[in-house]
């Protein structure tokens, strides 16, 4: 039996105080997907995130988690539902340790040392890296601290934005792999990237965004070569 979509958008428009910036966003996660939000600049990829995430709330439209509206629910009631984002940028406090950032996750439920497992196991350079202050380390090792903050809640969705930012693109493809291997093993993944080519591998769908509106959803490798042929000058 199809189990239906995991999150639904249909109609979202949204925007920051008289702007609207979303004018109707459709789509689609469904179980265990990894779907691709590509677009150039401004499109409304962070703003369909945080949308996703409850920090910020649709004017109209309908935001669905499986199968129930979630329109008007607060970024930390959806969070308890299962809904983790990464934000860009990371959001790892550079002047604290990677222990005491694992810490700050402790908000959401899980316990330090659940999330110092999840982290270790994973990422078992953040293990010997433990009491070193996180804006000390490669760009690529905040990342890794990043995705052990929102794995250790144990996340039913998990909201990425612009993983590669700032990386050399040989960490990316490493970061992207690893997203890959948590979408094997069950978890629904959303993540916006510019730099479509570096997400392609693992996206199971990808979507077009363009000026507030999924212009086109399909296959990563064909809204690629639309994406750079039509938009970028590729
Ligand atoms: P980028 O990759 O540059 O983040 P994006 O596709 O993620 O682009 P958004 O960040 O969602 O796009 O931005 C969509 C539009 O909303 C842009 O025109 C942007 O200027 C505007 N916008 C974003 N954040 C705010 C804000 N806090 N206040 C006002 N306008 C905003």
């Amino acid at each position: 039996m199809n189990p239906g979509p995991l999150l639904e958008l249909a109609g979202i428009r949204a925007g920051y105080g008289p702007i609207e910036v979303l004018h109707g966003v459709d789509l689609v996660l469904d179980p265990g997907a990894v779907v691709a939000l590509l677009g150039p600049n401004g499109g409304g990829k962070t703003t369909t995130l945080k949308v996703c995430a409850g920090i910020q709330q649709a004017t109209s439209g309908e935001f669905r988690l499986a199968g129930r509206a979630v329109n008007g629910v607060s970024a930390a009631d959806l969070a308890r539902l299962g809904v983790c984002s990464i934000p860009e940028g990371r959001g790892v406090f550079p002047n604290l340790t990677v222990r005491e950032n694992l810490w700050i996750a402790t908000g959401t439920g899980a316990s330090l040392a659940e999330l110092e497992e999840v982290a270790y196991t994973r990422f078992p350079i953040l293990g010997q890296r433990r009491t070193q202050l996180a804006g000390s380390m490669s760009g690529g090792e905040q990342q890794m601290l990043a995705l052990s903050r929102a794995l250790g809640t144990r996340p039913t969705v998990l909201l990425l934005d612009e993983l590669s930012m700032g990386l050399a693109p040989r960490i990316v493809s490493q970061i992207y792999d690893i997203v890959g291997e948590l979408a094997a093993e069950g978890l629904s993944i959303l993540v916006a990237e510019q730099f479509a080519r570096a997400v392609l591998p693992i996206a199971t769908s990808a979507a077009l965004m363009l000026q507030g509106r999924v212009v086109r959803t399909g296959n990563p490798a064909e809204i690629e070569e639309e994406l750079s042929t039509s938009y970028l000058g590729g």
